[in-house]
């Protein structure tokens, strides 16, 4: 069996369903509005005639055979009436999150915030489900990452900004431990040496899931986000480093921090100034902290 057909096999599930099976299942308008039904009620297990209340179908008999198919891999019926089990709430959720309906777009725009290079003020844009905040006057990337388009909805240009900002953040953190964002594989960290991607970095990091295939691209800098002592020395200094956009910190964007020490084992220091003092780490090949120390930066 291979990772897919072993997730299609619901831990719950009487038997082991092909993903292609899976997915017929679910190719039909009527089969997605029950799917929804069940998703929006406030209360579940919902009862036959309530639940077939909710969906706009014209006859019992059509609606009891698509409800049937559900029933099993999507949807579980107990005595108290029918809920969605995880794979039926994933389906919903996807469609919540737009990637199969929704196609929204949103002009770029100025985010108010400044290059770390040159100062210019940077523009956000959004294009196949992706946002990139770019500087238009001297080039450099500030990244670019996938952002559902649900993530749209409802929310100002700076409540998108803020949104991408904690996703990139969580998701980078969370591939730096290991943990597939996509699929909770396992991911396998690599440091490369070569530019090319959309970071304006000759060093950067891959994160690559061994199930899904799943990738990420990162600079260094956003792997340490979550480390304690980094947010300690933001926070010694008067900042919350959790609420800043991480494209406002030039360690988080460039190479201009990192230094290579050598590449076998990979040991890579960091050093992030800030007002008198600097917060200097030493890395391995997959980003653990071995070393960290913070000192007074040297006079001029
Ligand atoms: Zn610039
Ligand atoms: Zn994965």
């Amino acid at each position: 069996m291979n990772s897919l057909e072993a997730m299609a096999c619901a831990r719950e599930s009487e038997h082991c369903m092909q993903p292609a099976e899976a997915f017929s299942l679910i190719g039909d308008e009527t089969r997605v509005k029950i799917l929804e039904a069940l998703w929006n009620a406030d209360e579940t297990p919902l009862r036959f005639s309530a639940l077939y209340d909710r969906v706009p179908i014209d006859t019992s008999p059509q609606f009891n055979y698509h409800l049937d198919r559900l029933t099993g891999q999507f949807v579980r019926k107990t005595d108290a009436g029918y809920e969605l089990r995880t794979a039926g709430e994933n389906v919903v959720r996807a469609i919540v999150a737009g990637s199969f309906t929704a196609h929204p777009r949103l002009e770029p725009f100025e985010t108010g915030d400044e290059c770390t290079r040159c100062g210019e003020v940077l523009t956000a844009s959004y294009e196949d489900e992706q946002l990139a905040v770019t500087c238009r006057s001297c080039g450099r990337t500030h990244g670019e990452y996938a952002f559902p388009p649900g993530g749209l909805l409802d929310r100002s240009r700076n409540e998108v900004l803020d949104a991408f900002n904690q996703r990139v953040r969580h998701l980078h953190c969370l591939a730096k431990d290991g943990v597939c964002p996509e699929c909770s594989g396992r991911m396998r960290t690599e440091l490369v040496r070569e530019g090319g991607c959309c970071l304006d970095t000759d060093l950067r990091v891959e994160y690559v899931c061994e199930q899904c295939r799943h990738s990420l691209c990162s600079t260094v800098g956003i792997a340490l986000l979550d480390q304690s002592s980094l947010v300690a020395f933001y926070r010694d200094h008067g900042i919350d480093v959790g609420t800043v956009p991480y494209w406002q910190l030039n360690w988080c964007v460039s190479d201009d921090s990192t230094t290579v020490r050598s590449t076998d084992p990979w040991r890579l220091d960091m050093s992030i100034p800030l007002g008198d003092e600097v917060l200097e780490f030493t890395l391995d090949g997959k980003l653990s902290v071995i070393e960290s120390q913070r000192r007074e930066s040297c006079p001029g």
